[in-house]
């Protein structure tokens, strides 16, 4: 982390002296009628953050969209997008860890910061005693993953609404459109949801990642995972405990992820005789899918459907 720091501050320095050597140089960005450099941090608030933005502000992915935010790595060039952007979004409650450094370094005293986790009723992250403690991506005790629940993105959304209208009020009328259209999306895809999984209601489903809380609690389900963070390896008192968690509940397939479960799931799938399906976190997607905010939508109700066949009717 130290080195980390003093690349980034080094070069701060360049970019300061960069910046100086080059005044009154800003002829292209007169030309662009977008005035407000939005940057937002991984997946989920790069699609929220475009809904809302539309014409009105360009937006930057901070993180690149096939990256996870879990094990981000900030880069010099992270650290240039944030000293020139007049707005950051980010999910907050220690989601993007790096952040803090980042932004201490790119020292842009008019950069404004929307966490869209604000005023969100949150949940605990779970007991982590099945795991050792010091293993460095915490997500802190606060479980991050609120943009799965349907209703706390409408939140997130109205929080960036909020932010953008008041970084920017000549396109005030633009977000608060753009924010209610998006927002009465997520409203039905939620009465779709509630309607689908009503039958099931206090299941248990198993993931890989501790990413599912919010979701499991807007649709009284039970969510078990294997690990706490995605990058972790599974130890054999997890497998024997998920084991255990399908037997009881006879779960007819395990959920992974797009990039990570399928390896530590199979053994386990094929000695319990089931299937594997996706549910996809959001954490990462392809960067064209990044730039279309229909993204959430369309990958919730995939996951929805795998969901369903994972618990069996
Ligand atoms: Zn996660």
């Amino acid at each position: 982390m130290a080195s980390l720091f003093s690349r980034l501050s080094a070069m701060s320095l360049l970019l300061g002296l960069m910046a100086c050597g080059a005044p009154g140089v800003n002829t292209t960005d007169a030309s662009k009628s977008k005035g407000v450099k939005v940057v937002s941090t991984f997946l989920p608030i790069t699609l929220f953050t475009e809904a809302v933005a539309g014409d009105c502000a360009d937006v930057t992915a901070l993180i690149p969209a096939n990256l996870g935010p879990h094990d981000f790595q900030a880069t010099p060039s992270d650290l240039k997008d944030l000293s020139g952007a007049n707005v950051l979004v980010k999910n907050g409650l220690g989601m993007e860890e790096f952040l803090d450094d980042l932004i201490s370094s790119a020292d842009n005293k008019d950069l404004m910061v929307i966490d869209s986790s604000s005023g969100v009723a949150t949940i605990e992250s779970a007991e982590d005693d099945h795991h050792g403690h010091d293993h460095g991506h915490s997500h802190g005790e606060v479980n991050p993953h609120i943009w799965l629940d349907p209703i706390l993105a409408v939140q997130q959304v109205e929080n960036i609404r909020d932010g953008l209208v008041k970084a920017d009020p000549s396109c005030a009328d633009g977000y608060k459109k753009n924010a209610e259209l998006y927002t009465a999306k997520l409203k039905k895809l939620n009465t779709k949801f509630m309607a689908k999984l009503e039958p099931y209601k206090g299941k248990t489903f198993v993931a890989f990642h501790d990413f599912a809380p919010y979701f499991a609690s807007r649709y009284s389900l039970k969510a078990e995972y294997l690990v706490d963070l995605p990058e972790m390896n599974p130890r054999p008192a997890d497998l024997q405990r998920v084991a255990a968690q399908v037997k009881a509940s006879g779960l007819k397939a395990l959920l992974s992820e797009p990039q990570e479960g399928k390896r530590s799931f199979n053994a386990l799938a094929k000695d319990l005789g089931v299937n594997i399906v996706e549910f996809n976190p959001l954490e990462t997607g392809s960067v064209e899918s990044a730039k279309v905010p229909g993204t959430y939508f369309e990958v919730m109700s995939s996951n929805v459907n795998n969901l369903v066949k994972a618990i069996g009717d």
